[in-house]
């Protein structure tokens, strides 16, 4: 299965394609929801699909 990370665009700090990335992404069903710098939520502004 592949696992997909959800990350912010242009963020404040670069995230990592990683569960231990610094925003303590959330797993969701095989996808790693990961957490705004400046605290928008990732829905709100578009997010990059990573594989
Ligand atoms: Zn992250």
């Amino acid at each position: 299965m592949k696992i997909w990370h959800v990350i912010p665009i242009e963020d404040l700090k670069e995230h990592e394609e990683s569960p231990e990335c610094w925003c303590n992404p959330t797993e969701t069903e095989a996808v790693w929801v990961h957490n705004a710098a400046d605290g928008r939520e990732a829905y709100e502004t578009g997010v990059r699909q990573l594989h």
